[in-house]
């Protein structure tokens, strides 16, 4: 239920509100946008519930909000939000890039990658410490060690950290050390680490389950919203289709739809769709072009020694022309709403 306070409503009718929200035993969640104030009432309805709260002076309508998701909604919050970590701002207009290895594989590695990164614009640097992989077999990631590397890669470098995590009893450990939490496509339905991370101060990034649809993702991101955390941003990173020359299908429309339904930002990962370099740049800008803002993308200084995901990784000097093509797509966009 969105409660949708008169424009310029005092703030002890959003206090008087808030009150009565709870007094019926429902959670109020405050969304201040420039013209309105709207308190969502998320919980059990009570079938008074509208009648009660447009009595309160101040209130202009009550409406019950269509979606299965609320906070996530765009009925919830109309503008787009903005997400910040560090010195990135997803959101705010301009595309925040982020790039960095699949895997944190020792640290000269990693603090290479980072240097060439940066030195060609990227704003965060991304690396997996722990690692989900199909293969039990297969490489699981460096753990804690990990996340010292990144850590140290922030300091020196002052590039804002984003790193998976895989174990809702982690979350602490990894809020220690890095500015931003993943949860991989895998875990976009591990509810137990949504509920946890919901509680958690950090910023997250949610990427879209391979076999998700948008409305399964906006519910996950739900999860979290409603656990009091709010700094959600979305991650489209291609989902399960026929074609057997990529790993997966990006799908911009669920890029261009999640703008549409949700006000959360949104990323897109380009490499897990692909899974291989040569598509990378293409999908990337495709991604950006649908909307996205911004993208996440692995990229190695020698991918065919790479631990993980090597065939999908850039080169370095393929980084710096998708860099130098991301800079023509934003003056060609500018043109474009002008
Ligand atoms: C990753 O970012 O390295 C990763 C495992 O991604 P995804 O969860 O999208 O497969
Ligand atoms: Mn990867």
């Amino acid at each position: 239920m969105l409660i949708i306070l008169q424009s310029g409503a005092p703030d002890d009718v959003l206090q008087r509100v808030v009150e009565r929200i709870e007094q019926l035993g429902m959670q109020a969640h405050i969304s201040k946008g420039e013209f309105r104030t709207i308190v969502g009432a998320i919980g059990d309805e009570n079938p008074q519930l509208p009648d009660i709260l447009r009595s309160i002076e101040g209130v202009e309508n009550v409406v019950p909000i269509m979606k299965p998701y609320k906070l996530a909604s765009r009925d919830f919050h109309h503008e787009n939000s903005t997400v910040t970590v560090g010195s990135a701002t997803f959101g705010g207009g301009a595309p925040v890039i982020i790039a960095g290895p699949c895997a944190v594989e020792d640290r000269q590695m990693v603090r290479h990658i980072a240097k060439t990164v940066k030195a060609n614009g990227a704003h965060m640097l991304r690396g997996g410490a722990f690692k989900p992989r199909t293969n039990p077999y297969s490489f699981q990631g460096l753990g804690e060690e990990g996340l010292k590397i990144l850590q140290e890669c922030r300091e020196e470098y002052g590039l804002p950290v984003v790193t998976e995590i895989t174990d809702p009893r982690n979350v602490e450990l990894v809020c220690r050390y890095v500015d931003m939490l993943q949860v991989g496509a895998r875990n976009m339905s591990n509810f137990v680490l949504l509920n946890e991370i919901g509680q958690a101060k950090k910023p997250v990034l949610l990427k879209r389950g391979p076999s998700s649809t948008v409305k399964d993702w906006l519910l996950s991101a739900e999860y979290i919203l409603s656990g009091g955390n709010k700094k959600v941003v979305l991650c489209e990173r291609g989902s399960r289709g026929f074609e057997d020359e990529m790993r997966y299908t990006l799908d911009v429309g669920a890029i261009a739809l999640a703008k549409v339904d949700s006000h959360l930002p949104i990323i897109v990962d380009p490499s897990h769709a692909a899974g291989r370099r040569d598509l990378v740049g293409p999908l990337a800008l495709a991604g950006l072009a649908a909307g996205a803002d911004g993208i996440i993308v692995e990229v190695h200084t020698c991918p065919d020694k790479a631990k993980c995901d090597g065939p999908q990784a850039l080169t370095e000097e393929m980084f710096a022309k998708l860099m130098q093509q991301i800079n023509h797509l934003k003056e060609a966009m500018a043109v474009m709403v002008s």
